[in-house]
C-alpha cells in the first residue's frame, strides 16, 4: 500500500491538497462549493462528466445525512471515489490454461507490465507461456525475451513479420501441451494504422476462442497515466474493437494526473485491474479502490 502512497504522491499533492483549501474557505455547504469542487476536479484529470456525477453524489449525501460542516466533504468524497471505483478489480484467471490479452498503443508499458504480471503469477506458483505477438517490432520481442528470463516464463516467438494469431497459436499450443497455468500475449500497439490493429486483434481472439472455447479470458488494454485525457479517448478505440475486460493504468508515480482513473471507470465502464507506479518488476499493484482512494484523498 506505502507503494501505491509514494507512486500517487504527485496526484494526491496537487488534489487533496487544493480540495482541503478550498473546503477551508468556506464557512457553510452551499452551491459554490461544488462548482469549486466539480472544477478542481476536472482539473485533476478527472473528467467533465465524472466530476459532475461525484458533485452529484456528494450533493445528495449532504442532503440525506444533514451534514453542513463544509470540511466533512472531505471524507465524503473519498468514500464516494472508492465506491465509484469498486468491483471488477480481480483477474478472472481460473481455467487452466486461460488466457490475458495484452493490447495498447506502443510505448505505454505493455511488455513491461507483461513481465511485471509474469513474475506475480509465478510468484504465486503458477506455470506461465508468453507469446510475443508483437511481430513487427523486433525489439519488442528482445525486450519480453528479457523479462522471461528474468520471471521464469517460457516463450513462445516467431520471425520478426510473421502472423501474430499464429504466434498466439503456439503459445496457446505450448500451455496445453507443457499444463501450463496461463497465457499471457502481447500485441502490436500500431494504432495509427487502426483498421490493421483492429482486424489483427480480432483475428487474434477468435484464434483464441477456436482453441480454447471455455477457457478464462481477460483482454487487458495497458494506458498511461501521463497521457491524461488523452488515455480516455485510446479507451474508446480500443473498446470499439476488442472486448476489453480490464484496464492496466502505468506510470502513475510520474505524473499528477491519476485522477484519470475515475475518468476511465465512469466513461467506459471498464474497471482498472492493475496500476503501474515504477519500472521494477514489484512496481504493479492489483487496484484496490478504497486504498486507492485513500491515497488520493489521504
Ligand atoms: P510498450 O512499448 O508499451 O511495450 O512499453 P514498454 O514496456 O517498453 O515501456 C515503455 C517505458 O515505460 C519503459 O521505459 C518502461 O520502463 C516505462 N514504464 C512502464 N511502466 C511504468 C510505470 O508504471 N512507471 C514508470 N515510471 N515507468 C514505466
Amino acid at each position: 500500500f506505502s507503494k501505491i502512497k509514494e507512486g500517487l504522491k504527485k496526484t494526491r499533492d496537487k488534489m487533496s491538497s487544493s480540495v482541503e483549501t478550498m473546503l477551508h474557505s468556506f464557512t457553510s455547504i452551499d452551491e459554490s462549493l461544488f462548482e469549486e469542487l466539480e472544477e478542481l476536479l476536472v482539473m485533476g484529470d478527472v473528467g467533465v462528466s465524472t466530476a459532475e456525477h461525484i458533485c452529484d453524489a456528494l450533493r445528495k449525501k449532504v442532503k440525506e445525512k444533514g451534514v453542513t460542516d463544509p470540511e466533512a466533504i472531505y471524507g465524503m468524497l473519498r468514500e464516494t471515489v472508492a465506491e465509484m471505483l469498486r468491483g471488477g478489480e480481480e483477474l478472472n484467471i481460473s481455467t487452466k490454461p486461460s488466457v490475458i490479452l495484452v493490447i495498447g498503443v506502443n510505448g505505454v508499458g505493455k511488455t513491461t507490465t507483461i513481465g511485471k504480471i509474469a513474475s506475480r503469477l509465478k510468484g504465486e506458483g503458477k506455470k506461465v507461456v508468453l507469446g510475443a505477438a508483437d511481430t513487427f517490432r523486433a525489439a519488442a520481442v528482445e525486450q519480453l525475451e528479457v523479462w522471461a528470463q528474468r520471471s521464469g516464463a517460457e516463450l513462445v516467438k516467431q520471425p520478426e513479420g510473421s502472423d501474430p494469431a499464429s504466434v498466439v497459436y503456439d503459445a496457446v499450443a505450448a500451455a496445453k501441451a507443457r499444463g501450463a497455468d496461463v497465457v499471457i500475449c502481447d500485441t502490436a500497439g500500431r494504432l495509427h494504422n487502426k483498421k490493421n490493429l483492429m482486424d489483427e486483434l480480432s483475428k487474434i481472439g477468435r484464434v483464441i476462442d477456436r482453441e480454447l472455447p471455455d477457457a478464462d479470458k481477460e483482454v487487458l488494454l495497458v494506458l498511461d497515466a501521463t497521457t491524461g485525457q488523452n488515455a480516455v479517448n485510446q479507451a474508446r478505440e480500443f473498446q470499439n474493437a476488442a472486448g476489453i475486460t480490464g484496464i492496466v493504468l502505468t506510470k502513475l508515480d510520474g505524473t499528477a494526473r491519476g485522477g484519470v482513473v475515475l475518468a476511465i471507470r465512469e466513461n467506459l465502464g471498464i474497471p482498472v485491474k492493475f496500476i503501474g507506479v515504477g519500472e521494477k518488476v514489484d512496481d504493479l499493484q492489483p487496484f484496490n479502490a478504497d486504498e486507492f482512494a485513500e491515497a488520493l484523498f489521504a
